[in-house]
């Protein structure tokens, strides 16, 4: 979907929004998760766009949450417009995570020299850290709260694809899988492919999210639900 919509203009600066106690969303056209738990914090997608919008990420994540390290930046995909703010996360000292099939592109990509134009991970001197994990599933949990971290199954946009779930709060987090159709539009026929298989993977894995956070703003922008993406489908 990033290609065929015009990408709504830049926020004048990074706002956010509490979600629940301890999870905040991260506005912007693109939006982040961050997810407290007792000695750290979790960002699901820290680096899309630029380095500017990753860093301005960061910044409001540790004003809404002050004093804790943010240590995870769980990211969506390897697409680059997904990725090309994690020089910024490395700068940071943020561990990627991701699944184990992008560990060795994204090491790549972000170890290569970078002279002609210095980005904070040079001028940071800093080594990529990416945690690239076994199987189909990643969990941070303490005492508080659990966030898992699921690779979606059958999805022909990108290998390695994760949502974020935080099944107390009922919370899911996503990309590029469901967009809102215009209001009054027809059902599409064909259905949308991703949307089918956003919702086979939801059903598959038994999650039970009242709100949908879509990484990519909407239009309206909202948080959106199980119901409105069966009503995508023309399902009820
Ligand atoms: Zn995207």
């Amino acid at each position: 979907m990033d290609t065929i919509r015009a990408m709504p203009p830049a926020a004048a600066g990074p706002t956010s929004e509490k979600l629940a106690d301890g999870v905040f969303r991260i506005n912007g056209a693109y939006n982040a998760l961050a997810v407290e738990f007792a000695d750290y914090i979790v960002l699901f997608e820290p680096g899309p766009q630029n380095e500017a919008r990753a860093q301005a990420i960061i910044a409001e994540t540790k004003k809404v949450i002050p004093n804790k390290p943010i240590r995870y930046g769980v990211i969506s995909h390897h697409h680059f417009d997904h990725t090309s703010g994690l020089p910024a996360v490395v700068a940071e000292g943020i561990t990627i995570v991701t699944p184990a099939v992008n560990k060795a592109f994204l090491e790549t990509a972000l170890s290569a020299p970078r002279t002609l134009a210095p980005d904070s991970l040079s001028r940071s001197g800093k080594k990529p850290v990416v945690e690239g994990f076994a199987g189909d599933k990643r969990v941070f949990s303490d005492a508080t709260r659990s966030f898992e971290i699921y690779v979606i199954k059958g999805l022909p946009h990108a290998d390695g694809l994760v949502i974020g779930y935080l099944p107390k709060e009922k919370i899911l987090v996503y990309a590029d899988m469901f967009n809102l159709p215009p209001p009054n539009d027809p059902v599409p026929n064909p259905p949308v492919v991703g949307t089918m298989v956003f919702l086979d993977n939801i059903e598959r894995l038994k999650l039970a999210p009242d709100r949908l956070l879509s990484i990519h703003a909407l239009v309206p922008d909202r948080l959106t639900s199980v119901a409105d993406i069966k009503a995508s489908l023309g399902r009820k």
